[in-house]
């Protein structure tokens, strides 16, 4: 690995958007660390497809919304790849409901995967960071963050969160040359809207102003730049084909 390769850590990049996020860095020449939870076969494709367009990745096993567990896939990649300068904080889950039927295993299951792994995440990968003077964090938070969603208060709370989080990190960490930012994806074709019917589909297409859901591409494209603008932090991009625009 020559010294000024850069090295991105992806979690849950099995699958989705988050594949995509990693075949875009491993494109870009980034050495890529691939995280999944339970999809090892999904995370071993993504390698594979990445070694054979003549890149770099590895995958990393890991539940980012246990502490120990989160803090441990960092150092381990930071370790294997000897610094750690993009984290994209892509893993989530939806478990949706109205609120009344909303269990207390729904809420924490939600707030711990899509938000508190962010902050284990973050916290650990600071070390480095810092001590680089140079990190990009991108964190893949949700239209719903915004402007809210019926059946997903768990989900919409925890990517509002996210945001916040987000720009406070902007805010502590500018002085050090490190970055963070959100993008806030509207309707992604991903296997979380696998459970949509034909008809729910051309609904929300006709929703949408460029009337099409997004691809995780188009996700990929708004992170990659994100990794990009140095002048750039703190900021939410709203990529969601215009369906958020207020
Ligand atoms: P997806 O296809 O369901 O993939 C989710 C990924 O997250 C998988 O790789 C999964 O890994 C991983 N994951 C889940 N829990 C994890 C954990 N505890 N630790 C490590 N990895 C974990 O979802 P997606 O649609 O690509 O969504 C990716 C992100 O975009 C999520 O944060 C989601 O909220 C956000 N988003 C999606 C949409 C959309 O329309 N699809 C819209 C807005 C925002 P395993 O399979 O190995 O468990």
């Amino acid at each position: 690995m020559s010294e000024a390769k850069r090295v991105a850590l992806v979690t849950g990049a099995s699958r989705g958007i988050g594949r995509a996020i990693a075949l875009r860095m491993a494109r870009e020449g980034v050495a890529t660390a691939v995280n999944y939870r339970g999809d090892a076969q999904g995370a071993a494709g993504v390698v594979e497809a990445v070694r054979q367009s003549g890149g770099e990745a590895e995958a990393f096993q890991a539940d980012v919304a246990d502490p120990r567990a989160a803090e441990a896939l960092v150092a381990t990649v930071h370790e294997r790849f000897g610094r750690l300068d993009l984290l994209v904080n892509n893993a989530g889950i939806t478990r949706d409901g109205l609120v009344p039927r909303l269990s207390h295993a729904d809420w924490t299951a939600v707030l711990d995967t899509n938000l508190a792994s962010v902050f284990y995440c973050c916290k650990a990968a600071l070390r480095p960071m810092v001590r680089q003077r140079f990190g990009r964090i991108v964190n893949v938070a949700s239209v719903a963050g915004l402007i809210g969603n019926a059946g997903q208060a768990n989900y919409s709370a925890a990517k509002a969160g996210m945001i916040g989080f987000t720009k406070s990190l902007a805010k502590e960490w500018a002085s050090r040359g490190i970055t963070a930012n959100a993008v806030a994806p509207g309707f992604i074709e991903t296997d979380l809207l696998a459970a949509m019917t034909e008809s729910q589909r051309a609904k929300v297409a006709e929703a949408i102003p460029l009337q099409r859901v997004g691809a995780p591409d188009d996700v990929a494209d708004a992170v990659w730049f994100l990794t990009q603008a140095p002048y750039v932090t703190g900021h939410v991009l709203v990529v969601d084909g215009g369906l958020a625009i207020q």
